[in-house]
């Protein structure tokens, strides 16, 4: 019997495991998380929208696993009567710069087979959300929003039931690959299989230099920060709004998010974070600082972005900034209406030449293999890229 092992107990590994055991029943599958709990990182840190597919580059990676992957959620959501909510989102040009910017977006969204989009003028944009000001909106009624931990839970409810097994606590600080044989190393037990995929997030670039040692890319994360609204300024938005982002920058900008379990969210901004996991502004980790300070690829970056970076870190330490962004979209927000919210950390790969990789990565060395960039959308897609690992592996072992 052939065995896998996955590593992450993310809902990219989740999902990949859940794929090999419906293609090929009764394989030996096991699959390892460092933490306590499944959905640690990203997948329990981030906004919970079910993305459309509006922003990503038709025929990328991102376009046709978040197109499919939006519909298989969706699916699933509804079979296993998970909360979620198609609700919609406006995304906004506040200036005139943002207008060409908007037209992309719309010409990418409908060339990546999104319905129903529509320009809204000022006035449509107040009978949408009466609060947001704008010069023109593109309304996208199929984004949504679900709880991502709750996804996760079910993907791996269905692995154990299915036969395969969740380690939790074990740190993967090793993989050799013997031939037809890979061997993983953990922190107190090691397994023996035919193949191995790594779902590491933040950590995926180390994991994916023990088998490919010359690895052109390095993870750098960027931290983003969240407020709330106050339950009593909640009536300031209805749904999802959004900013033009800046076509330089793989982040969306700090935007407003209705939760599926109640509360608006706003935000996330990025910053530079100064460790891995470093989830509060003065988490500092050596290790990771050195690695990405070691990196050409980081100074390139720094020295590209250093303005807007400088602007993040302000809004970052100084309310008044954050509140000033957010007031772009809604001008009546003030600071009394926002409470400290969480933070995410995002694992953004960027190469040598100090490119932020915008597209899903996936390197495959023999039987082993490694997703190098899965930013946002990848929650939305989990299913369609959980299946195309899945596809991938299994075919290597025929
Ligand atoms: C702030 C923020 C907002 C976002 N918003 C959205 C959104 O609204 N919609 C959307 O679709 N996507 C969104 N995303 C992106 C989405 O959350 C991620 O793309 C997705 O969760 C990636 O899943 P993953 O399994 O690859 O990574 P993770 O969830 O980070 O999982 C990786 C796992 O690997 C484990 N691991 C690492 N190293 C080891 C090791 N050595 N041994 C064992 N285990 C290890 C980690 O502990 C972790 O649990 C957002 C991300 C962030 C950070």
């Amino acid at each position: 019997m052939q065995g896998i092992i996955v590593i992450g107990g993310g809902i990219l590994g989740l999902s990949t495991a859940l794929h090999i055991l419906q293609a090929r029943p009764g394989t030996r599958l096991v699959l390892v998380e460092k933490e306590q709990t499944i959905a640690a990182h990203q997948t329990g840190h981030n906004s919970g929208v079910i993305h459309s597919g509006l922003y990503y580059k038709p025929g990328s990676l991102k376009a046709i696993n978040c197109r499919e992957g939006y519909d298989r959620l969706l699916r699933f959501c509804r079979e296993e009567n998970i909360r979620h909510e198609i609700c919609g989102k406006i995304v906004v040009a506040t200036s005139e710069q943002a207008l060409p910017q908007l037209q992309e977006l719309h010409r990418r969204g409908v060339a990546n087979g999104l319905q129903g989009l529509k320009f809204l003028n000022p006035a449509e944009i107040r009978d949408i959300e009466p609060h947001c000001t704008g010069i023109s909106g593109l309304l996208v009624p199929e984004a949504g929003i679900v709880d991502y931990p709750a996804v996760a839970e079910k993907y791996a409810e269905k692995i154990t039931e299915m036969g395969g097994e969740i380690v939790l606590g074990e740190r993967v600080e090793e993989i050799r690959q013997n031939g037809n044989q890979v061997e993983v190393i953990g922190a107190s037990r090691t397994w023996k299989g035919n193949a191995v995929v790594a779902c590491a997030g933040l950590q995926s670039d180390r994991l994916a230099r023990q088998t490919e040692p010359a690895l052109p890319l390095r993870i750098l994360p960027f931290r983003g920060e969240y407020y709330k609204l106050r339950p009593s300024s909640a009536r300031l938005v209805n749904h999802l709004i959004y900013p033009v982002p800046d076509p330089a920058f793989p982040f969306l900008g700090v935007h407003f998010t209705r939760m599926i379990n109640g509360g608006v969210e706003c935000g996330p901004n990025a910053v530079f974070a100064f460790g891995r996991e470093a989830y509060q502004k003065t988490d500092f980790n050596l290790r990771d600082t050195l690695d990405a300070l070691a990196w050409p690829g980081f100074h390139k970056v720094a020295a590209k972005h250093w303005r807007s970076g400088l602007g993040e870190y302000h809004r970052s330490f100084s309310k008044q900034a954050f509140v000033r962004a957010l007031q772009n979209l809604v001008p009546e927000i003030q600071a009394e209406d926002l409470e400290p919210g969480g933070s995410g950390i995002r694992a953004q790969a960027c190469d040598r030449s100090g490119k932020l990789l915008d597209d899903f990565d996936f390197r495959v060395s023999r039987n082993i293999i490694h997703v190098c960039n899965a930013p946002s959308p990848a929650a939305t897609a989990s299913l369609a890229i959980g299946k195309t690992i899945a596809d991938n592996l299994l075919s290597l072992l025929q």
